[in-house]
């Protein structure tokens, strides 16, 4: 079996939480998708827009997907006219848009300062998730993972993260908000970027998302993927309320501190008291323990055995990843039979252990394959690193 050494992968923790976020519209209009009710509140009213008239139009954003002023017919034309040329409902530009032969999209959306992230739409039978990226990169360092071979170059504003869930419904034609039989019925944080570190701008956008006069995607139906910034994951289950899941990889610090470098600072006995106090996790609503399956690295029997010791008093249940490959990585990904293994030693010892089915890998639709403006800020990255860097993140589990 194949170990990568273990000096080459470790590297420095680099965290810049004061990045900025959101570039400008494209022709300096302020942009209104991302603004809370409040705010657009606030911005209407020196135009005579009363409450009521702004509810309105918080509907003819969010519920009805309008791309224009022009389309709000319940609003004077005057008024239309008038909120066109100070205000922009813009999605980003889809610089490039792939299907899948399983039926998977990936768009490169491109913002107006040229910044460029991914989302991906899964389907399934009866509904969809939609993963979402928090970030332009990453400042975290996971040694498995591409994204955090990118400099991290920004934030992405509020808006930028809710437009990513418009931009997605117009193509795929889900305006107005169904009720039901959704192809986004899910929406999962698992895009580029740590969530938890661009947290004010992410709680805001699930905020808009979750609003039951527009997106109306449920909490229950919404998960949040981190690395474990143990800080914030309290004020996450408790203003958010979303799913947790939680990228453990390892059972032993020594492991953790070179696969997700942030565990020297939030070690697992710290991240998994931060687990049994996640608000509103029970034996109904799970915290999902994601776990990279990486051969010879963390996928032995004796793992899976410490990671049901570990998780004994959790409401827990685990996603098997099998790890995808990206050039240059040291990795593999374990053997079929041994993810097999490892999972039934889980589910024998009564914790529920799916493996993640990789999804849309033709199209490269995984994080970390940006090919244009962003990919030439990579410190670490040759120019055509975009080839079969393997989905990450692109199946999770729809509940
Ligand atoms: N930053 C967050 C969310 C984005 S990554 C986090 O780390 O949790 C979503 C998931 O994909 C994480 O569990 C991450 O560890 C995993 N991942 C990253 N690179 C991967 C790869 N090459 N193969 C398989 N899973 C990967
Ligand atoms: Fe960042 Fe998550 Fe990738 Fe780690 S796994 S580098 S936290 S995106």
């Amino acid at each position: 079996m194949s170990q990568p050494p273990a000096k080459a992968i470790v590297k420095p923790i680099v965290i810049k939480p004061t990045l900025n976020a959101a570039a400008p519209s494209s022709d300096g209009r302020k942009a209104l998708i991302g603004l809370s009710r409040d705010e657009l509140y606030d911005e209407l009213e020196p135009f005579g827009v009363q409450k009521f008239r702004a509810r309105q139009l918080w509907h003819w954003i969010y519920f009805r997907g309008a791309k224009n002023f022009a389309e709000m017919t319940t609003l004077a034309k005057s008024l239309r006219e008038e909120l066109e040329t100070h205000f922009t409902l813009e999605r980003p530009t889809a610089s490039r848009a792939d299907k899948s032969s399983d039926g998977t999209r990936k768009w490169l959306f491109r913002f107006p300062d040229g910044q460029e992230i991914e989302t991906v739409h899964i389907p399934e039978d009866d509904r969809g998730a939609l993963c979402v990226s928090s970030q332009v990169g990453c400042t975290l360092t996971c040694s498995f993972c591409h994204t955090g071979t990118q400099t991290m170059v920004r934030n992405l504003g509020a808006g930028e993260i809710v437009a990513q869930v418009m931009a997605a419904r117009d193509d795929l034609g889900e305006w107005p908000s169904p009720m039901s039989d959704r192809q986004i019925s899910n929406i999962v944080m698992m895009g580029m970027g740590e969530p938890l570190l661009n947290y004010d701008n992410v709680a805001k956008a699930l905020k808009i998302v979750m609003d039951g006069d527009g997106i109306a995607i449920s909490r229950r139906r919404i998960t949040l993927s981190t690395s474990g910034i143990v800080p914030l994951m309290e004020r996450c289950g408790e203003e958010l309320g979303v799913n947790l899941a939680v990228s453990l990889h390892a059972v032993r610090d020594d492991l953790r501190d070179e696969l997700v470098p942030i565990n020297r600072k939030y070690p697992i006995a710290q991240l998994l008291d931060a687990c049994r106090k996640y608000p509103g996790a029970n034996n109904a609503r799970r915290i999902t323990f994601e776990y990279v399956m990486l051969k010879g690295v963390n996928d032995s029997l004796s793992d899976a055995r410490e990671l049901v010791r570990l998780l004994a008093d959790i409401p827990a249940k685990v996603n098997l990843i099998p790890f995808n490959p990206w050039p240059g990585v040291a990795y593999e990904c374990s053997e079929g039979r041994q993810i097999v293994a490892f999972a039934k030693l889980l589910n024998d010892a009564g914790l529920s252990a799916p493996v993640r089915t990789p999804r849309g890998r033709d199209i490269l639709a995984a994080c970390g394959q940006l090919r244009t403006e962003s990919q030439r800020q990579r410190k670490s990255r040759p120019a055509d690193a975009g080839d079969d860097v393997a989905e990450k993140a692109l199946s999770p589990s729809v509940e």
